[in-house]
């Protein structure tokens, strides 16, 4: 059987869900597409050491623009001089496969190689809010030294380009050792249990798997009987019951939403009853780039705000560092500055809205 590090959350968090573990991933986003144009780039300035005299070839090749494209490496080249004096680089873009009595394990390595004689793996992670699941990150230390000859912990070296965090996940041997355990029971074990939940999302068997159809079909009756019935209590405790079923219905909702733009996009707006209408309007968001070297002025920690970089969190750290009656004017000093930095990014979108019906409708 082989296994891919990225399913391994997955199958550790619902057994069942290991028979099918491999899925292909749809990458072919835009954002997926910048990220791939600076993976590339940043493997061969890494192996090499030299820059590329110019990115237009990339970019070309991968369809995004060449000022995305400079801004991004701009940001990973910025974390790899921190990172580079500190490793030894073997290989970029490995791909790594580890075979074990009961399984195969595989991954893809940005890069290879040592720090402090310790194996090392670093992975760039070029998106807003690119997550690392643990099991994912152990399966990687696993395929950095398979046959857990190094004594000490294999570091996992995450590189956030857009948020500019280097982080550094240290896994020790016993932990790599009972990954390859708890995955070989797993597969040798006679019944292996459902347990749906947040994993589902990624799932190959999420359309036919019994198990998320009956927690669907009873998150669904408890809403119902919830909305409805008015002798059914909202207790803490209900609430709390329907806990492991909201990213499953939250999917479902998207999924609802998105059905929705379709048709108002193919028929105008839709009429719905008491004179209501579903149509889209304008709307506009802005983002906020990671900028340590304003945010300091104004907040006490940067860190408060490095995780998300959302326009609300800069402005509650902008608040609970203001003097008293100053928090206003102090947001608005910081998003000036932001703004003339060119770190808030505004875009337009479509959204959907349920509003009186237009006359001539
Ligand atoms: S759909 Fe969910 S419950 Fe079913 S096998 Fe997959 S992860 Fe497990």
């Amino acid at each position: 059987m082989k296994i891919r590090c990225s399913s391994l959350p997955r199958i550790m968090a619902c057994p069942a869900s290991i028979e099918t573990p491999e899925m292909e991933i749809d990458t072919s986003g835009d954002d997926a597409a910048l990220g791939r144009a600076i993976h590339e780039v940043m493997a061969v300035i890494s192996m090499t050491g030299i820059a590329p005299d110019s990115l237009e070839n990339t970019a070309e090749k991968h369809g995004v623009s060449i000022r995305d494209l400079e801004r991004g490496v701009g940001k990973a080249r910025a974390l790899w001089s921190k990172i580079a004096p500190s490793i030894e680089v073997g290989a970029v873009e490995k791909k790594m496969l580890a075979k074990f009595s009961s399984f195969d394990l595989t991954g893809h390595a940005d890069l290879v190689g040592w720090s402090d004689g310790a194996p090392l793996i670093l992975d760039w992670k070029t998106g807003h809010r690119e997550s690392a699941a643990y099991y994912q990150l152990a399966g990687y230390a696993v395929l950095a030294d398979p046959d857990i000859e190094f004594a000490g912990p294999v570091k996992i070296v995450l590189a956030h380009t857009e948020l500019g965090i280097i982080d550094v996940r240290e896994i020790a041997p016993d932990e790599r050792r009972q990954l390859i355990f708890d995955v070989t029971k797993i597969i040798n074990a006679e019944k292996r249990s459902y347990s749906p939940g947040p994993s589902c999302e990624y799932c190959p068997r999420k359309s036919e798997c019994p198990a998320r159809n009956e927690m669907l079909q009873s998150a669904g009756r408890d809403i119902a009987a919830l909305a409805g019935a008015p002798e059914t209590a909202i207790t803490p405790a209900r609430l709390a019951a329907l806990w492991p079923q909201r990213c499953a219905l939250k999917k479902a909702v998207d999924e609802y939403d998105r059905q929705c733009r379709l048709a108002v996009a193919e028929h105008g707006a839709i009429s719905g009853p008491d004179g209501m209408e579903l149509a889209t309007e304008a709307g506009s968001r802005s983002t906020v780039e990671y900028r340590p070297e304003i945010l300091e002025k104004y907040v006490a920690d940067v860190g408060d705000v490095r995780a998300t970089v959302s326009r609300r969190d800069i402005e509650d750290a902008v608040k609970s560092a203001a003097p008293p009656r100053q928090k206003g004017k102090m947001v608005a000093a910081c998003f000036q500055e932001l703004d003339a930095a060119g770190a808030i990014i505004r875009s337009e979108f479509e959204k959907l809205v349920w509003r009186k019906k237009h006359d001539g409708n």
